[in-house]
């Protein structure tokens, strides 16, 4: 419980600097983050020396068995939360509270000035947010897990691919690999997408099968309790000739000779990313290391999103890796390297992994095989598993 002590006394100090008497934290993933507690319609509200937890009566058991030490309001069921939120700031008789800008919705914001109206309000931005950034002890022992189980997933994944299983069955399987890898479950919808549809960076799921083309773009992530991982690879099997419209009879030797040239130039971006990393640097100084690399190459172009993102409680969190990005990379900083390369009518190539920033170096916490020869290799060549359905 010490690490959400620390973490309070951290916001309280931050709280204290912004001017306000409290922060009235209302985004969940947030109020987990300072008090363990895995519930939802619940606000912290923080400030020198005073955490109190808003709830209500659902809550009253797993408030006591996740986070006993905070100060607790209970709601009546016939108040709102931000109704109860605001009769507690009345009681308390503060006079400036902060509230979560990025999170609390206007109509909310409107009630909670109608129902106490002699307090004023500041929006603040990301104050919870910038202290996740940097992630503790206990946070990466749980992101270390996330990561374990999406391997794991991806083991599973591997050795039950089938011929005639369609994307769809492949993210619905994935899901299943997960929860029975110790997840809670996907930390977001699975991405598959088969030979031309990996063109599509966030490719919804259809029904075309694996053997519709001789690889395929996969895109997973584990939930633990509360943290996340995120991992994209390629995987070849080579059974099958035809890939999308404009390569639909190129033969199988053409597809994987450019298909592997392609990787190998995706790879050696993601390695230039690696390159940069250490304390100090600006996230958009990694991301223009990738841009220059690919725009010698001729495909900048076709790298149509941001290198990285935090991850965390949430998939998406700070620093944010792209161009023009305010972020410093610091020690503790976990993120991803996602770059991609993206040729309609052929294929969509992205390799992501995710990274601690520790004091001296990078460490690459994902360990899934993906240098050329692993993925490309003649031992994996073919479906493990043959389908009775085709
Ligand atoms: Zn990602
Ligand atoms: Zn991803």
């Amino acid at each position: 419980m010490r690490e959400f002590t620390r973490r309070r006394h951290r916001l309280e100090r931050m709280v204290r600097e912004a001017g306000v008497d409290l922060l009235a934290v209302s985004n969940p993933v947030n109020v987990s983050y300072l008090t363990n507690f895995s519930g939802d319609s619940s606000w912290l509200l923080i400030g020198p020396k005073r955490a109190l937890l808003v709830s209500d009566g659902r809550y009253t058991i797993q408030i006591q068995e996740e986070c006993s030490e905070l100060d607790v309001h209970i709601r009546r069921t016939e108040q709102t939360i931000v109704q109860a939120v605001a009769e507690v700031l009345i009681k308390l008789g503060v006079h400036s509270v902060g509230v979560e800008a990025s999170h609390l919705t206007l109509a909310e914001f409107e009630a909670l000035r109608e129902n106490a109206p002699a307090v004023s309000w500041s929006a603040m931005k990301k104050l919870v947010e910038k202290l996740r950034m940097i992630k503790d002890a206990s946070e990466l022992v749980q992101i270390r897990e996330a990561i374990q189980y999406a391997e794991k997933a991806h083991a599973m994944f591997r050795a039950m691919l089938a011929p005639a299983d369609s994307e769809k069955e492949l993210g619905d399987a994935m899901d299943g690999y997960l929860r029975r890898a110790g997840a809670m479950g996907s930390s977001f919808p699975t991405i598959v997408g088969v030979g031309d549809n990996s063109a599509k960076p966030h490719a919804p799921l259809s029904q075309r099968r694996a053997d519709e083309s001789p690889f395929l773009l996969l895109d997973w992530g584990a939930s633990g309790r509360f943290y996340k991982s995120d991992i994209t690879r390629m995987i070849w099997h080579g059974e099958k000739a035809s890939v999308g419209a404009s390569a639909r009879r190129a033969p199988r030797a053409t597809v994987e000779d450019r298909l592997k040239k392609l990787y190998t130039i995706v790879l050696e971006a993601q390695t230039r990313a690696l390159k940069q990393l250490r304390p100090g640097v600006t996230a958009s100084t990694v991301d223009e290391a990738v841009r220059s690399y690919l725009e010698r190459e001729g495909y900048n172009k076709y790298f149509n999103h941001g290198l990285g993102h935090g991850i965390g409680l949430q998939i998406h969190e700070g620093p944010n890796i792209r161009a023009k990005s305010p972020d410093v990379l610091e020690a503790g900083m976990v993120f991803t390297l996602e770059p991609g390369v993206y040729l309609p009518d052929f294929a969509g190539v992205r390799i992501e992994d995710d990274i601690l920033l520790t004091p001296d170096c990078p460490e690459v916490l994902t360990h899934v095989p993906k240098s050329v020869d692993e993925v490309f290799s003649t031992s994996e060549f073919g479906f493990p598993i043959s389908d009775s359905r085709q």
